[in-house]
This record gives C-alpha cells, sequence and structure tokens, in this order.
C-alpha cells in the first residue's frame, strides 16, 4: 500500500485514526509490510504483502474468504481465461460507466470505493484512468491480487493511486467520503446485508453515487437453478460448512458437465470452465438473501439518499442512489 493511504484508514472497532508502528518495511512510498495501530483501543492491525488487514471476520465469513481466495487464485492463474463474471475487461468498464450514466473522462480525480473487489481488475483500469480507488474484500487470495496488479500496472501503486485493503463489509469505515461507491453482487451474500447498506450510504459524499447490483424478489423472481441446487446438496449433506474448497470446486467441475451440454444443445457461448466458476460462486454461499427492494430502498432514503433508478432484472435488480 501507499503510505499516503494510512490517513483514509480507520479502526474497524472504534472508528479511531490509525498510525503506523516504527517497525516497518518499506520499498519507496510503498509499505510492504508493517503494523497500524489504534491509539483509542489498543488493537493493532496488521499489513501483509501490501495489504492492511482491518476484517474482523467471524467463523463462516472465514470460511467464505478461504473459498473466494480458491476461485480467485484459479482466476489469477488463467484457469477460467479473461472472462471475469462474463465480463472481459473492457466490457467490465463500460458497464461500470454505463451503469453510474458516466463518461470515462469524468473519472479523473475521483475517489471510488468498490466493496467486494474480487480480483480488482476494475480497480486498477479505473486507477489507470486517473481515480483514486479503494478495493475492500475479504477473500485470502488479496496478497496474489496485490502482486497480480503490481506486476501489471505497477504505476497506479506507485503514484497511490490504488489501495487493496482486507475490510469486511459489516465493519466498513473509511476517513473518507466517496464519490461513487460501488458494489456489485456482494449484498446477497453477507449475513446481514439491511444492516451493510448502511455502511455504503455513510460513506457516499455529498453529490456522490451509490451502486448496488444484488439478487432481488422481483415480480419475475424465478428460482434460480442454481440456488436450488445450492440448498439441496447442503440438504443431501453433500456440502456443508466443514466442506473444504477444493472439494466444493470438483463437485463444480461434475455439476457443470449437464449444464455444459445442454448449452451446446442451445448453443451459447459459455465455456466448461466459466459455468464451472458461476457454479462454484453459488455452491460456496452460506449466505444467499433475495433481498427486498423496498425495504433497502426504505433504508437508503432515511439515509439521505435519493434514488435515481432500480432496473429489475430476472431475479436481480440494480439500483443508483445520489446523496443531495
Ligand atoms: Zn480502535
Amino acid at each position: 500500500m501507499h503510505e499516503a493511504f494510512i490517513e483514509v484508514l480507520k479502526c474497524p472497532i472504534c472508528n479511531s485514526h490509525l498510525t503506523l508502528s516504527s517497525s516497518t518495511k518499506k520499498i519507496g512510498t510503498i509499505i510492504v509490510r508493517g503494523t497500524l495501530k489504534c491509539p483509542t483501543c489498543g488493537r493493532s492491525y496488521n499489513i501483509i504483502s501490501g495489504i492492511p488487514y482491518l476484517s474482523v471476520l467471524d467463523q463462516t465469513e472465514e470460511i467464505i474468504a478461504e473459498r473466494y481466495g480458491l476461485l480467485f487464485t484459479y482466476w489469477l492463474n488463467n484457469y477460467f481465461g479473461n472472462k471475469l463474471y462474463g465480463l472481459i475487461a473492457e466490457e467490465e468498464l463500460t458497464e461500470f460507466l454505463n451503469s453510474l450514466g458516466i463518461k470515462e473522462e469524468y473519472l479523473n480525480g475521483l475517489w471510488i470505493l468498490d466493496v467486494g473487489c474480487g480480483v480488482a481488475r476494475l480497480d486498477a483500469m479505473l486507477a489507470l484512468k486517473g481515480a483514486y480507488v479503494v478495493g475492500t474484500d475479504i477473500h485470502t487470495a488479496l496478497p496474489l491480487v496485490y502482486y497480480y496488479i503490481v506486476r501489471s500496472v505497477p504505476k497506479v501503486m506507485r503514484e497511490g493511486k490504488l489501495l487493496i485493503v482486507n475490510q469486511d463489509i459489516h465493519h466498513l469505515t473509511f476517513n473518507k467520503e466517496f464519490d461513487i461507491v460501488w458494489c456489485e453482487g456482494v449484498l446477497s451474500y453477507v449475513r446481514d446485508p439491511y444492516k451493510a447498506v448502511i455502511n455504503l450510504v455513510k460513506l457516499v459524499k455529498d453529490g456522490g453515487m451509490l451502486y448496488i447490483w444484488a439478487y432481488g424478489r422481483t415480480p419475475y423472481q424465478v428460482s434460480s437453478t442454481k440456488v436450488k441446487l445450492s440448498k439441496l446438496l447442503r440438504r443431501g449433506r453433500l456440502i456443508s460448512k466443514s466442506t473444504s474448497p477444493t472439494r466444493i470446486f470438483k463437485l463444480a467441475s461434475i455439476i457443470a458437465v449437464p449444464y455444459a451440454l445442454t448449452n451446446i444443445v442451445r448453443l451459447e457461448k459459455v465455456g466448461y470452465r466459466e459455468l464451472i466458476f458461476h457454479l462454484y460462486d453459488i455452491l460456496i454461499q452460506e449466505y444467499i438473501t433475495f433481498l427486498d427492494i423496498s425495504k433497502l430502498t426504505r433504508i437508503i432514503l432515511r439515509n439521505g439518499l435519493e434514488v435515481r433508478y432500480i432496473k429489475v432484472h430476472d431475479s436481480s435488480f440494480s439500483l443508483l442512489a445520489i446523496k443531495r
């Protein structure tokens, strides 16, 4: 992490500013290893391989973090090709801009928070366009993500444009408000989505935007086959909290075969490995909530934002809100 980002971080427990301890390994302005201390509550947080660790996870979240770690390690090793959730890099950036209704030129100098950043491919692109980007996630492959970015686009780290931080949505706090808070595909998979959304809302600055994509209780809601399958496998005890990520990955690889065959019949352009990715992504979840969109909207309005749009898809929705 670039040292300039220290002033952005806060203690996830007591919300105080953090200070860097003296025994720190630095390369220029980049902190590779060190400890952040909270002078108020006395807790300390490690910086390992350039990543500050500020998450406060329960046992279930630790399990999910490890499972996602496996998925993103495979992705970074190119097992799934260049698509991520069905999109190549340029499409991911275009989707981001279109969802917010902004042009690329507008990104320069903006502060963007990406909650659930995954492999941070989008974040690196936004940083290259001149934005200051903070990407948060809890998965165990974050150090790999860090080195992947340092190798592929060192400039964004060197210039202090991108911070990757291990921080969970239930303890999200920064000494900064953001022009854009982006949360795609995360809220449906967390312990308490309605509480978590308040943390997102608080981090939007005046005039700033909050974008959410999640599964919702929509009028068109079709019961997702993947979600049904996940429940079935749990009922049959083929998956439980103690099932290792590798075993779930094997299960996803087996189940993807009939899916792939159906796709050949339908002539859809989704590859076998991409199907494994999508299946695994659902099978690993310990929490799956189809959000009550009205309830979520009420929380957002109550906390001072205006809803610009809600677009309902089959089982999911996207929402854009603005802070006035
Ligand atoms: Zn503290």
